[in-house]
């Protein structure tokens, strides 16, 4: 039978990985931020790395194409985990999705008077679902990235967005105003490999589950 295979983004995700990987003996064979290849051979031969966009982990792992995968919290809320277990909150990448708006606007207000909101956001199911829990009426542009911009041009009245040191909203002149989610990232594992692949999948799931514990 093939390697299992952890699908996972460059950047943020993969770093924080990286130490966990380590600890369960699955470092990464090549350097993965300097290696151009997508698919890396870790020090486990049962196991290999897949690299691809963060947004796109919950649907190589739901099709199977990867046993399993890291993902924010996030990512997973916008996908919907259909086809996923996510048995466990690895605890990095740790930052909170916020709705944030510029300096000066009245967000209470705007909510109490009912006003229509504009919420620009690449996270639309997230936002739908906080505002509709609210009460709030929005109407919701949906952008790929640099939401911050957007009620800075008069696209917006609000954002919701990840924020962790909030450097960046204040540099542009924006404040958080409410918490949508706290995120962090978990595995995640295909439903359907869990079972006909359980006796490789449980020791490894177990094991990242010691890992992140005593990080
Ligand atoms: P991308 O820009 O492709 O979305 P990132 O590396 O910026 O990739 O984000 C990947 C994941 O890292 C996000 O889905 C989220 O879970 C987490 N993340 C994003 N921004 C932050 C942040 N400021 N602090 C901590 N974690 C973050
Ligand atoms: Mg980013």
């Amino acid at each position: 039978m093939r390697r299992l295979r952890l699908a996972l983004s460059k950047g943020r995700i993969l770093a924080e990985t990286g130490p966990l990987l380590a600890r369960v003996g699955a470092a990464p064979r090549e350097d993965p931020a300097r290696s151009r290849r997508l698919i890396l051979p870790t020090a486990r031969r049962d196991l290999e790395l897949v690299l691809v966009r963060a947004a796109d982990v919950p649907t190589y792992v739901a099709h199977g194409a990867a046993e399993l995968g890291v993902a924010g919290r996030d990512v997973l809320a916008e996908h919907g985990g259909a086809g996923l277990y996510q048995p466990v909150d690895l605890g990095i990448a740790r930052c909170r999705m916020m709705v944030a708006v510029r300096r000066g606007f009245d967000y209470a207000a705007a909510v109490r008077q009912g006003a229509r909101l504009r919420v620009a956001t690449k996270y639309v199911q997230s936002a739908r679902e906080h505002f509709s829990a609210k009460g709030v009426h929005v109407d919701l542009i949906r952008l790929y990235g640099s939401m911050e911009l957007a009620p800075l041009l008069g696209l917006a009245d609000a954002i919701v967005d990840l924020v962790s040191t909030g450097r960046t909203l204040a540099a542009n002149d924006l404040v958080p105003v409410e918490e949508v989610m706290p995120v962090s990232a978990r595995l995640v594992v295909n439903q359907a490999a869990l079972k006909t692949r359980r006796a490789a999948l449980q020791p490894l799931v177990e094991a990242f589950a010691r890992a992140a514990a005593t990080s």
